[in-house]
Protein backbone atom coordinates (compact mmCIF):
# COMPACT_ATOMS: atom_id res chain seq x y z
CA UNK A 1 0.00 0.00 0.00
CA UNK A 2 1.15 3.65 -0.62
CA UNK A 3 -0.11 7.05 -0.04
CA UNK A 4 -0.06 9.85 -2.47
CA UNK A 5 -0.59 13.36 -1.26
CA UNK A 6 -1.07 16.46 -2.94
CA UNK A 7 -0.26 19.94 -1.32
CA UNK A 8 -1.92 23.55 -2.42
CA UNK A 9 -5.31 21.98 -3.19
CA UNK A 10 -6.89 24.92 -1.65
CA UNK A 11 -6.23 28.47 -2.92
CA UNK A 12 -6.84 29.84 0.51
CA UNK A 13 -3.94 27.20 1.81
CA UNK A 14 -1.67 28.21 -0.46
CA UNK A 15 -1.62 31.72 -0.05
CA UNK A 16 -1.52 31.06 3.61
CA UNK A 17 1.99 29.48 3.23
CA UNK A 18 2.85 31.93 0.70
CA UNK A 19 3.15 29.67 -2.26
CA UNK A 20 1.93 30.04 -5.38
CA UNK A 21 -1.15 28.81 -7.21
CA UNK A 22 0.20 25.73 -9.10
CA UNK A 23 -0.91 24.92 -12.37
CA UNK A 24 -0.91 21.12 -12.26
CA UNK A 25 -1.47 18.82 -8.73
CA UNK A 26 1.92 18.64 -6.70
CA UNK A 27 2.39 15.29 -5.63
CA UNK A 28 4.19 13.89 -2.94
CA UNK A 29 4.39 10.16 -1.67
CA UNK A 30 4.50 8.70 2.17
CA UNK A 31 4.69 4.85 2.60
CA UNK A 32 2.88 2.90 4.64
CA UNK A 33 5.29 2.83 7.49
CA UNK A 34 3.28 6.26 7.87
CA UNK A 35 -0.41 5.47 8.64
CA UNK A 36 -1.45 6.33 12.20
CA UNK A 37 -5.12 4.61 12.18
CA UNK A 38 -7.97 6.34 14.08
CA UNK A 39 -8.00 5.88 17.97
CA UNK A 40 -4.14 5.70 18.03
CA UNK A 41 -1.85 7.69 19.76
CA UNK A 42 1.12 9.74 17.82
CA UNK A 43 4.26 10.49 19.50
CA UNK A 44 5.48 14.19 18.72
CA UNK A 45 8.82 13.48 17.10
CA UNK A 46 11.62 14.59 18.70
CA UNK A 47 13.57 16.14 15.22
CA UNK A 48 11.12 18.65 14.57
CA UNK A 49 10.19 21.90 16.87
CA UNK A 50 7.17 22.56 14.63
CA UNK A 51 5.13 20.07 13.50
CA UNK A 52 1.81 21.13 11.70
CA UNK A 53 -1.56 19.44 11.37
CA UNK A 54 -3.44 19.40 7.81
CA UNK A 55 -6.58 18.39 7.95
CA UNK A 56 -7.29 16.21 4.49
CA UNK A 57 -10.00 13.70 2.73
CA UNK A 58 -8.59 11.09 2.09
CA UNK A 59 -9.81 8.70 -0.39
CA UNK A 60 -9.01 4.77 -1.12
CA UNK A 61 -8.78 3.52 -4.21
CA UNK A 62 -10.74 0.68 -4.68
CA UNK A 63 -9.75 -0.87 -7.69
CA UNK A 64 -6.56 -1.60 -9.65
CA UNK A 65 -5.67 0.94 -12.52
CA UNK A 66 -3.07 3.25 -14.81
CA UNK A 67 -3.38 5.78 -17.35
CA UNK A 68 -6.91 6.28 -16.29
CA UNK A 69 -8.94 9.00 -18.45
CA UNK A 70 -11.13 11.42 -15.89
CA UNK A 71 -14.16 11.01 -17.16
CA UNK A 72 -13.48 7.21 -15.44
CA UNK A 73 -12.02 7.92 -12.30
CA UNK A 74 -15.22 7.86 -9.88
CA UNK A 75 -14.66 4.62 -10.67
CA UNK A 76 -11.44 3.83 -8.77
CA UNK A 77 -12.75 5.48 -5.42
CA UNK A 78 -15.95 4.28 -3.49
CA UNK A 79 -14.85 5.14 0.14
CA UNK A 80 -13.20 8.37 1.98
CA UNK A 81 -12.59 9.54 5.35
CA UNK A 82 -10.65 12.82 6.89
CA UNK A 83 -7.06 12.39 8.43
CA UNK A 84 -4.20 14.79 8.84
CA UNK A 85 -0.58 15.13 7.20
CA UNK A 86 1.41 15.82 9.66
CA UNK A 87 3.91 18.12 8.45
CA UNK A 88 7.30 18.91 10.11
CA UNK A 89 7.05 22.60 8.90
CA UNK A 90 10.76 23.89 10.13
CA UNK A 91 12.24 20.66 8.15
CA UNK A 92 9.78 21.31 5.23
CA UNK A 93 10.76 25.40 5.20
CA UNK A 94 14.52 24.10 5.17
CA UNK A 95 13.87 21.52 2.17
CA UNK A 96 12.04 23.98 0.44
CA UNK A 97 14.85 26.88 0.69
CA UNK A 98 17.76 23.89 -0.75
CA UNK A 99 14.99 23.06 -3.01
CA UNK A 100 15.78 19.42 -1.83
CA UNK A 101 13.33 16.41 -1.48
CA UNK A 102 10.36 17.24 1.53
CA UNK A 103 10.09 13.15 2.64
CA UNK A 104 12.22 14.15 6.07
CA UNK A 105 9.27 16.49 6.83
CA UNK A 106 6.05 15.00 5.61
CA UNK A 107 6.82 10.90 5.35
CA UNK A 108 7.95 10.17 8.57
CA UNK A 109 6.47 6.75 10.94
CA UNK A 110 3.02 8.02 12.05
CA UNK A 111 2.74 11.03 10.03
CA UNK A 112 -0.41 10.04 8.23
CA UNK A 113 -3.50 9.62 10.37
CA UNK A 114 -6.27 8.17 8.76
CA UNK A 115 -10.19 7.57 10.10
CA UNK A 116 -12.81 5.22 9.58
CA UNK A 117 -13.74 5.00 5.88
CA UNK A 118 -17.61 6.10 4.64
CA UNK A 119 -18.87 4.79 1.26
CA UNK A 120 -19.14 7.86 -0.88
CA UNK A 121 -22.63 7.12 -2.10
CA UNK A 122 -23.78 6.99 1.50
CA UNK A 123 -22.92 11.04 2.03
CA UNK A 124 -25.40 13.30 2.19
CA UNK A 125 -23.71 15.72 -0.42
CA UNK A 126 -21.46 13.46 -2.42
CA UNK A 127 -21.12 16.22 -4.72
CA UNK A 128 -19.57 19.10 -2.38
CA UNK A 129 -18.30 16.92 0.66
CA UNK A 130 -17.86 19.01 4.07
CA UNK A 131 -14.94 18.00 6.43
CA UNK A 132 -13.66 20.07 9.71
CA UNK A 133 -10.91 18.95 11.83
CA UNK A 134 -11.05 20.17 15.83
CA UNK A 135 -8.26 20.60 17.93
CA UNK A 136 -8.92 20.62 21.87
CA UNK A 137 -12.78 20.39 21.05
CA UNK A 138 -12.34 23.57 18.78
CA UNK A 139 -12.71 23.81 14.86
CA UNK A 140 -9.54 24.73 13.40
CA UNK A 141 -10.11 23.76 9.91
CA UNK A 142 -13.29 23.80 7.73
CA UNK A 143 -13.35 22.57 3.90
CA UNK A 144 -15.44 21.63 0.78
CA UNK A 145 -14.51 19.25 -1.51
CA UNK A 146 -15.71 22.01 -4.17
CA UNK A 147 -13.23 24.44 -3.27
CA UNK A 148 -10.63 22.35 -4.24
CA UNK A 149 -8.35 23.06 -7.36
CA UNK A 150 -7.87 20.01 -8.90
CA UNK A 151 -11.12 17.71 -8.36
CA UNK A 152 -10.94 14.09 -7.06
CA UNK A 153 -11.17 12.89 -10.42
CA UNK A 154 -8.58 15.09 -11.61
CA UNK A 155 -5.74 14.17 -8.72
CA UNK A 156 -6.84 10.44 -9.57
CA UNK A 157 -6.50 10.78 -13.22
CA UNK A 158 -3.35 12.96 -12.75
CA UNK A 159 -1.48 10.32 -10.79
CA UNK A 160 -2.41 7.21 -12.44
CA UNK A 161 -0.11 8.70 -15.64
CA UNK A 162 2.98 8.78 -13.47
CA UNK A 163 2.27 5.79 -10.80
CA UNK A 164 -0.32 2.22 -10.96
CA UNK A 165 -2.84 2.58 -8.24
CA UNK A 166 -3.55 -0.51 -6.17
CA UNK A 167 -6.87 -1.30 -4.75
CA UNK A 168 -6.05 -0.40 -1.05
CA UNK A 169 -3.98 2.70 -1.85
CA UNK A 170 -4.56 6.12 -0.16
CA UNK A 171 -4.79 9.36 -1.52
CA UNK A 172 -4.40 12.40 0.56
CA UNK A 173 -6.25 16.14 -1.68
CA UNK A 174 -5.00 18.57 0.47
CA UNK A 175 -5.94 20.80 2.62
CA UNK A 176 -7.69 23.60 3.25
CA UNK A 177 -6.51 27.00 5.02
CA UNK A 178 -6.24 26.94 8.83
CA UNK A 179 -3.55 24.64 9.50
CA UNK A 180 -1.30 24.98 12.49
CA UNK A 181 1.07 23.86 15.22
CA UNK A 182 0.40 20.59 16.96
CA UNK A 183 1.28 20.50 20.78
CA UNK A 184 1.96 17.69 23.23
CA UNK A 185 -1.88 16.28 24.92
CA UNK A 186 -3.86 17.69 22.13
CA UNK A 187 -6.67 16.06 20.93
CA UNK A 188 -8.07 16.08 16.95
CA UNK A 189 -11.13 15.11 15.75
CA UNK A 190 -11.90 14.42 12.17
CA UNK A 191 -15.69 14.67 11.46
CA UNK A 192 -16.87 14.36 7.87
CA UNK A 193 -20.40 16.17 7.18
CA UNK A 194 -20.47 16.60 10.75
CA UNK A 195 -20.41 12.87 12.16
CA UNK A 196 -16.76 12.26 13.31
CA UNK A 197 -14.58 9.54 11.53
CA UNK A 198 -11.40 10.29 13.33
CA UNK A 199 -9.52 10.51 16.27
CA UNK A 200 -5.71 11.11 17.17
CA UNK A 201 -4.41 12.24 20.60
CA UNK A 202 -0.74 13.72 20.68
CA UNK A 203 1.95 12.29 23.48
MG1 LIG B 1 -1.17 18.24 3.10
Amino acid sequence: MKILCIGRNYSEHAKELKNEIPTEPVVFMKPATAVTRTGKVFFYPEFTKNLHYEGELVLKISRNGKKIDEKFAKKYFEEITVGIDFTARDLQNKCKDKGLPWEIAKAFDGSAVVGNFVPIKELENAANINFSLLKNGEEVQNGFSKDMLFSFEKIVSYISNYFTLLKGDLIFTGTPAGVGEVKIDDVFEGLLEGKKVMECKIK
